[in-house]
């Protein structure tokens, strides 16, 4: 039996294909195995978000040939799709598959494995108009499961390479992800994670009208499934409609990834974001006022392009107003084949760090006074994992949560107090 091993870098949609492919490979006799063991395949998806993640592929696609000098090296997924030129030329690599082609891997490392000619092939997504769909897919976490719902963006925000690594929104049918997410509710999985590259665009390919909303009314009703969450949205994905609609859905979780990016309205433009901060502002406000547990969370670009001291402040100021509960902050990185990357007054690198300094300072503090706003107040955790002696689930609302316990309680739904706040999580215990 032939060894398999993946590594996979970069967001869900790739974790979620990952899965997809190691799903192939077993229907197809092969024993799947850690990246760090010898394998006789071994599978890269990869990221290109930003050059980093490109060297960061290049990096492992070397490493897992000193496992194994005889195995076959298979670079795929978005950097793969759009630089084949500088994956060519690097001797490790056997196969070069663009996103497109992971549903059919196993016949092209087949196809390798008896002619053993190196191949490349990356079909260009920018002209695909269907969503590509894998077949069956085994999932093998236990309590919380990432479907993927569409693929591509159409928005070409000025510092993003995605578009043309992803190509234009497809959406994936409701009945194939319904069915899905029934055969891991009968599975035992309790939560689901939607995802995809711009799911706040889901539908919009569609004859018929029919959004991420009504997708997430159907879900709503699967038996089994108890958390719906909702990955990284678009702000202008919330309106009074939409709100008004998913305070009915009682499974979907109140934590909602918003991207803002920048606290500033000229960074913003420069970005080709399409909201401004006055109306974020709003829809945030929409958010709290509907949903008394709400948290807020969000990804920010320190260092973009022109960022002047002055933007740079009133990104800080509008931080701390609307005082997310965690930032993920980006050292802006250059990404070529961007407008970005080519505009003029790029930022110097000490000072990206001492921004990003900045900001991640700011959402520590947050994430410290909110959690110990739950000191002695009753929780519902799922939890998912034992680390010496303790056991760790999250809230609905995303909150990471510690539980002293002896007992197996994987996958188990609980009602407990909250008794202690740390600044990354809550100790929770019996009441
Ligand atoms: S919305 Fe902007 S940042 Fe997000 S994938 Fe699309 S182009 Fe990239």
């Amino acid at each position: 039996m032939k060894t398999v091993a993946f590594i996979t870098l970069g967001c869900k949609v790739n974790q979620y294909e990952t899965n997809a492919m190691t799903q192939q490979f077993i229907e197809n006799d092969y024993e799947v195995v850690d990246h760090t063991q010898k394998a006789d395949i071994y599978i890269v998806n990869t990221c290109t978000v930003t050059n980093m993640s490109d060297r960061k592929s290049r990096q492992m696609l070397r490493r897992v040939k000193e496992l194994n000098k005889e195995a076959v090296v298979v670079a795929c997924g978005c950097y793969a799709q759009v630089a084949k030129e500088e994956l060519e030329k690097i001797k490790e690599i056997n196969l070069v598959l663009g996103n497109n082609e992971k549903k059919d891997i196993v016949q092209y490392v087949e196809k390798y494995i008896k002619s053993k000619i190196p191949e490349v092939q990356t079909e260009d997504v920018m002209h695909q108009k269907d969503f590509v769909e894998f077949g069956d897919i085994t999932f093998t976490e236990k309590t919380r499961a990432v479907i993927k719902i569409q693929d591509g963006c159409d928005r070409f925000c000025s510092y993003c390479i995605i578009p043309y690594a992803r190509g234009r929104v497809r959406s994936r049918k409701p009945e194939h992800i319904l069915s899905e997410i029934r055969k891991i509710a009968k599975e035992g999985i309790q939560e689901v994670v939607i995802t995809g590259i711009h799911i706040a665009s889901y539908g919009k390919d569609f004859k018929k009208q029919y959004g991420l909303i009504d997708l997430l009314e159907e879900m709503n009703e699967i038996e089994g499934i108890e958390r719906i969450r909702l990955g990284s949205i678009e702000p202008l994905l919330i309106t009074e409609a939409f709100v008004n609609r998913l305070e009915k859905l009682t499974k979907v979780c109140h934590q909602f990834h918003l991207s803002l990016q920048s606290g500033c309205d000229e960074t913003l433009k420069r970005m080709n974001r399409r909201y401004t901060t006055e109306q974020f502002k709003d829809i945030v406000a929409l958010l709290r006022n509907k949903f008394e547990d709400v948290i807020l969370t969000t990804d920010i670009i320190v260092g973009f392009p022109g960022e002047s001291e002055e933007e740079f402040e009133k990104t800080y100021t509008f931080l701390k107003e609307i005082k997310f509960y965690k930032m993920h902050v980006f050292k802006y990185s250059p990404r070529k084949g961007t407008k970005a990357a080519v505009m003029p007054n790029q930022i110097d690198g000490n000072k990206k760090e001492e921004r990003s300094r900045k900001l991640i300072e700011l959402s520590n503090q947050n994430e410290k006074a909110y959690n110990q706003n739950y000191i002695g107040k009753e929780v519902e955790i799922l939890f998912e994992e034992e680390k010496n002696g303790i056991w760790q689930g999250h809230t609905k609302n995303y909150i990471l949560a510690h539980y002293k316990t002896e007992k197996n309680i994987e996958n188990r739904i609980m009602k407990l107090q909250c008794i202690e706040a740390e600044e990354e999580y809550i100790v929770v215990n019996e009441k």
